[in-house]
């Protein structure tokens, strides 16, 4: 059988039959492509960790379909989580609450809460439905390497490793979900991503964005992450001076249009707008891994909303900062 498929009903329901009998299919969302194992097969969930080279400790996100189905996951739901349900999803919005018993401990890595969130794309809300159980889905990459916003990138990242991948196009949102924890009273951003900080507040006044090991709350959010095959390292000084620099072999990532004249320089978005920044990011740090360069220097985008998330992923990626001193580029 191909294994990439265009995502038409047919195949969807091939894919269910697949994530049925314990086998694993790649689907798009809204936000990246994810990996999709049945989230109550263990023995499926481990070749998920398997393929894309995962440690254990590090959780996986499960995917439903419709609301009905948090209550075969989470032991409770508070009324906040209730909110954030009706007004973000479906959606870039990752809740984590204390799980019920049933739930594998290999999906939460032993923890004793799972991540759960309802993906906007009809392909991935199809799949999970025809399943009939929710879907156990990391992105579909290989990991520490970007996440895939198209097909093929899954395909190279993943391999034979993967029973099908379902073909819907180049991903909407490019980034990952917002992961939040709900405790008591309180909650916490656990990873910043598709959903902005400041939206969420809107409806559930202030939550922690603060915490000062996120890794020991959510082990996923390792320092070094989404990074590409080639050193990127950021920049926030002058960029003109930075263009004055000798800069071969270096391409120069700009989130927004800059008054350049270099064919090195990669523009993620000409009209200047966030959304589109974050939608490009991976896909053009792929296709800069995959050319002649040897090195790829990024300037950063403020950090609130979307650009927070953007900011997030360039810091994991990056292997530092560079400045210019008399003319030259140093670390
Ligand atoms: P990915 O599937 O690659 O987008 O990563 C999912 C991320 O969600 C993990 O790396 C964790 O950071 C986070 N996560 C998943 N489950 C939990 C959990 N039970 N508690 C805290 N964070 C979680
Ligand atoms: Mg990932």
């Amino acid at each position: 059988m191909e294994r990439i498929l265009p995502a038409t009903d047919e195949n969807i329901k091939k894919g269910a039959e697949i994530l049925k009998g314990g086998g694993l299919v790649a689907f798009p969302t809204e936000t990246v492509y994810g990996l999709g194992a049945n989230a109550f097969l263990s023995q499926a969930v481990a070749r998920v960790f398997e393929v894309k080279g995962r440690p254990r400790f590090d959780p996986l996100i499960v995917h439903i379909s419709h609301r009905q189905m948090v209550f075969h996951l989470f032991r409770e739901v508070p009324s906040v989580a209730e909110v954030l349900m009706e007004k973000f999803w479906p959606g870039p919005l990752t809740l984590v609450l204390p799980k019920k018993e049933e739930v594998p401990d290999i999906v939460t890595a032993g923890l004793s809460t799972v991540a759960v969130r309802m993906p906007d794309h009809p392909v991935a809300l199809k799949l999970i439905e025809w399943t009939g159980a929710p879907v156990a889905a990391p992105s579909a990459n290989r990991f520490g390497h970007l996440s895939p916003t198209r097909a093929q990138e899954v395909a190279l990242d993943l391999g034979e490793g993967v029973d099908l991948i379902l073909d819907g196009g180049k991903t909407k949102i490019g980034v990952e979900s917002t992961v939040i924890m709900i405790e008591e009273e309180k909650i916490f951003l656990l990873r910043p991503g598709g959903v902005s900080v400041e939206e969420i507040e809107k409806w559930v006044g202030k939550i922690e964005t603060t915490l000062s090991s996120p890794e020991i709350l959510s082990p996923g959010t390792l320092k070094k992450h989404y990074a590409p095959r080639i050193p990127l390292y950021l920049f926030e000084g002058d960029v003109e001076e930075l263009l004055l620099c000798d800069l071969s072999g270096i391409a120069i990532v700009s989130p927004f249009p800059i008054a350049h004249s270099r064919e090195e320089v990669k523009v993620l978005s000409e009209k200047g707008d966030i959304r589109e920044v974050a939608s490009n990011l991976f896909s053009v740090l792929r296709e800069l891994e995959e050319s002649h360069f040897r090195a790829i220097i990024s300037l950063t985008v403020e950090e609130k909303g979307l650009g927070r998330a953007v900011m997030d992923r360039l810091k994991r990626a990056s292997s530092g900062y560079v400045k210019v001193r008399e003319g030259k580029l140093v670390l």
